[in-house]
């Protein structure tokens, strides 16, 4: 007898679907039960419910990042759990699980405050802070994870706890970065920080140009300060009404600026980049924080199939970027995003986490929908950047192709994925939460 379940959706039923299924369809559930959480009590109720039946358990926000089908499984959608408290005097927000990062910004940017979301205000905060989240204020303050002050959830035993570090040091090291293998976060208190404004925005230079920009990009990130975040995207732009007239169905190197320091420094900094000339279109301007969904024009509500993969760079080397230039240049049927990390992603935390990756340089990013040439490409693309490669992942950027277990291992140091497993041991020793990018028990573990 399940007690105090908000609701719960079984196959057929009304509201199945629109409870199973996210923004990207690369991954289309079919599980035993959709609860549709609206408190803390249904995520409970959810866990136990999985426990009496021995079913696996799944946790759906916005759906910008499942990659492993929650079939016959108790599939917890949160979307109703989105509250926000914003508490401007300590600089923090105490996120629920459902909240997307828009409403984050809007509760905290009246305040002159910044919380460290990523390029998509639509992308669910608390999916993003268990999986590290690197955001356009990182190479200054560091992964979002490694400002999470405390957190709730739900653990396999069905209890629900607060974690700090200092109630459970192991717990709150483990689920900030260990995405939902240790429970179902049902909410979490982040830092933010005063970054009232920034001077950025995007310049789109033709695909021709692509080798060219990528060599100035690759010299000019050299230098740039932690202020100083950019990112560039190597795609083609829709064919539509909406894209501006200059690159409307054109092949675009879209390099994308977030400098959060002074704003004449920041446009002093870009200027090498707009001297290259030729830019289709500049938008670089000193803006509003609130705005900073703009920089990337991430797509929004309508739902698509592209399968996600991405590797960690070392170093940005003129051969790194021929291969780039060549193989995810113009005609590539994918797009291709090159991020700059460095400066405070490579500082460890005040309070470790288990989040890897921090001796990259960049990370690339692809996107590619599953027609056979077009994965064989990209994955002809990633082998030929093999020799720059860390040998790590970003699990944020991971995709349905990335869930088996090599992948999910380079994403963590071997020390901290060996503490991992024993971790996982102790507290989900049946791997209840294995709809993920999974962290299995360690066997030997008691
Ligand atoms: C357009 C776009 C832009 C992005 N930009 C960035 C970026 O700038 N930086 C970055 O780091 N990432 C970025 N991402 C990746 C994104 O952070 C991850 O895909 C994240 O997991 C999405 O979380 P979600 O809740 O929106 O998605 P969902 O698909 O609903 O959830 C994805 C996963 O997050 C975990 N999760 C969600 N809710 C919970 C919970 N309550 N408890 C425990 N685990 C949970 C689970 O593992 C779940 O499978 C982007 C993705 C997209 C599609």
């Amino acid at each position: 007898m399940v007690m105090n379940i908000g609701s719960l959706i079984r196959p057929g039923q009304p509201g199945y679907d629109e409870g199973r299924l996210g923004l990207n369809r690369a991954v289309e559930s079919r599980p035993a039960y959709v609860v549709e959480a609206s408190a803390d009590e249904d995520v409970v109720a959810a866990v136990r419910l999985a426990a009496e039946q021995r079913l696996p358990v799944g946790v759906l926000a916005t759906g910008h990042g499942s990659a492993v089908a929650a079939d016959d499984a108790v599939l917890v959608n949160t979307r109703r759990m989105d509250g926000v408290e914003v508490d401007p005097a300590r600089a923090t927000a105490w996120v629920e699980a459902g909240a997307r990062w828009r409403q984050v910004l809007e509760r905290a940017t009246p305040h002159g405050l910044a919380p460290l979301n990523g390029s998509s205000p639509d992308v669910g905060a608390v999916g993003y802070l268990v999986g590290g989240g690197a955001g356009l204020l990182g190479r200054r303050y560091g992964f979002a994870a490694d400002h999470v002050r405390r957190l709730r959830l739900v653990t396999a035993d069905g209890r629900l706890r607060e974690v700090t570090a200092e109630t459970d040091p192991d717990l709150f090291w483990a689920v900030r970065g260990g995405k939902d293998n240790f429970g179902l976060v049902v909410g979490m208190e982040v830092d933010l920080f005063p970054v009232p404004r920034l001077y950025g925005g995007g310049l789109y230079f033709p695909g021709e140009a692509t080798a060219e920009v990528l060599h100035a990009y690759a010299d000019w990130s050299r230098h740039a300060p932690e202020e100083m975040a950019s990112s560039v995207l190597l795609a083609r732009t829709p064919d539509l009404p909406e894209v501006p007239e200059p690159l409307r169905g054109r092949f675009v190197t879209h390099i994308r600026i977030a400098h959060s320091g002074d704003p004449a420094d920041g446009e002093r900094l870009v200027r090498p980049l707009r001297d290259l000339g030729g830019a289709l279109l500049d938008t670089l301007r000193d803006m509003p924080y609130a705005e900073v969904g703009t920089i990337h024009h991430d797509p929004t509500s309508e739902p698509y199939v592209v399968h996600d993969r991405n590797l960690l760079l070392g170093e940005l080397t003129g051969d790194t970027v021929d291969t780039i230039a060549a193989l995810a240049g113009p005609g590539a049927p994918f797009i291709t995003e090159l991020r700059h990390f460095g400066g405070a992603y490579a500082r460890p935390p005040r309070v470790p986490n288990c989040v890897g990756g921090r001796d990259a340089a960049f990370s690339l990013f692809t996107g590619a929908q599953p027609q056979p040439d077009t994965l064989r490409r990209r994955d002809d693309l990633l082998a030929r950047l093999r020799p720059w490669n860390t040998g790590g992942t970003n699990l944020n950027f991971a995709g349905v192709e990335d869930a088996g277990p090599e992948r999910v291992r380079a994403a963590y140091t071997p020390a901290d994925f060996d503490r991992l497993t024993a971790l996982k041991a102790r507290h989900d020793p049946g791997n209840m939460f294995r709809i993920n990018f999974n962290i299995p028990p360690k066997e030997s573990a008691t």
